[in-house]
């Protein structure tokens, strides 16, 4: 191995609003050397996630906020250089949480072996990793389709939303995507094979709109947005719909409490479920997860993007990206 350094991505300020990159620093350390029992693991690519947001806010929630000065972490797929510990070997491609860092030491907890093959190794930090698990669960066990439905699904080319908008298909429902592009809703309707999607940024009044792209009403909303588009799903749901609430980013920035949408009644007069839920909690779903997203990506029912920066200098830049829709489809970064 000729490297001897590593860089790695501290919070060194707490984000007010929208991050800026000096509320990150990149760090150089000394490549760590595997002690007995450990493995040397380089990164090959490491996910940036919108949910990163809320661990830089100090408060309690169900993962501990990172503390200033702290390497950030986040799933990533690496490659052992070097190996002490009898279960992993050179040359094997592991999964693991320990992103935001070139080089990282461990006993091996926490990594998952993957066989390189026709599925690049990247795509086990998305379509097939905690993303895709994230749209798989929550659209079938808290959404719980049927054949016929309407679901409504919102920053519908993102990582999530791309697979959750698949899915809905390959279980017969009628899928409406939004997105922030008139190029995400193009794919979305031409490689993604939803019914109808649209551009909020451009649409106009999104009751109106969303009335019009779903004259039957919406049966599921799969929320990954918050604000004004859970106030028009609200409008449109259909009597005893299902509200899976899966992400709000247009709040994780917010300076100031926002504010609820104003017609919340309609859970109560529409006979709404509305659910909120964390992919950690669906763990045990990973075999059936592996094994059906296998047989539709070999029938060619599932697509995805990928918008993949090189460097880990540039994980700051590509992390704030996810509040601006740089991302098209899941936001990488090559190391
Ligand atoms: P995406 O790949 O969808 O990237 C985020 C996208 O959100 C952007 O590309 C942008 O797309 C859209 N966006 C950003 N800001 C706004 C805004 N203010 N209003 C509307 N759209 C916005 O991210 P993920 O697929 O990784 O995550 C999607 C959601 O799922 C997030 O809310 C995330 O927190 C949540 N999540 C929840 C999990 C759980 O366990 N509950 C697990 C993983 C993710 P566009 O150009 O379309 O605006």
């Amino acid at each position: 191995m000729n490297k001897q350094i590593n860089r790695e991505i501290r919070l060194k300020s707490r984000p007010v609003g929208i991050p800026r990159e000096s509320d990150f620093e990149v760090v150089e350390t000394a490549v760590p050397s595997p002690g007995e029992n450990q493995l040397l693991v380089q990164n090959l690519y490491m996910s940036v996630d919108p949910y990163m947001r809320g661990r830089m806010i100090e408060r309690k929630s169900y993962i501990p906020p990172f503390q200033i000065g702290q390497t950030l972490e986040g799933g990533s797929v690496g490659r052992v250089l070097e190996s002490r510990n009898d279960q992993f070997k050179p040359d094997d491609v592991v999964v693991n949480f320990q992103g935001w860092r070139e080089y990282f030491v461990t006993d091996g907890t926490g990594l998952t072996k993957i066989v390189p093959g026709e599925i690049p190794v990247q795509t086990y930090l998305g379509t097939l990793g905690m993303p895709g698990l994230t749209a798989y669960c929550g659209l079938l066990d808290v959404g719980q389709p049927a054949a016929g439905e309407t679901v409504f699904v919102s920053a519908a080319s993102g990582a999530v939303g791309s697979i959750v908008s698949q899915i809905a298909k390959i279980k017969e429902c009628r899928v409406i995507g939004s997105a922030g592009s008139d190029e995400k809703v193009a794919w979305l309707k031409n490689v993604a094979g939803v019914d109808d999607a649209f551009n909020y940024k451009t649409a106009g009044n999104l009751v109106d709109t969303l009335g019009r792209l779903c004259p039957q009403g919406v049966d599921i909303y799969y929320e990954n947005v918050g604000g004004e588009h859970l106030q028009a799903a609200l409008e449109q749901m259909n009597d005893h719909g299902r509200i899976v609430m899966c992400g709000v980013i247009d709040q994780y920035n917010a300076e100031e409490p926002p504010a609820g949408p104003s017609n919340l009644g309609y859970v109560i007069s529409k006979q709404l479920r509305m659910q909120g839920f964390i992919v950690m909690e669906f763990m045990d779903r990973l075999p059936q997860f592996y094994g059906d997203m296998a047989k539709w990506i070999a029938e060619g029912k599932i697509k995805w993007e990928e918008t993949v920066v090189e460097g880990i200098e540039k994980a700051p830049a590509a992390f704030i990206g996810l509040f601006k829709g740089e991302n098209f489809g899941k936001m990488l970064v090559k190391l």
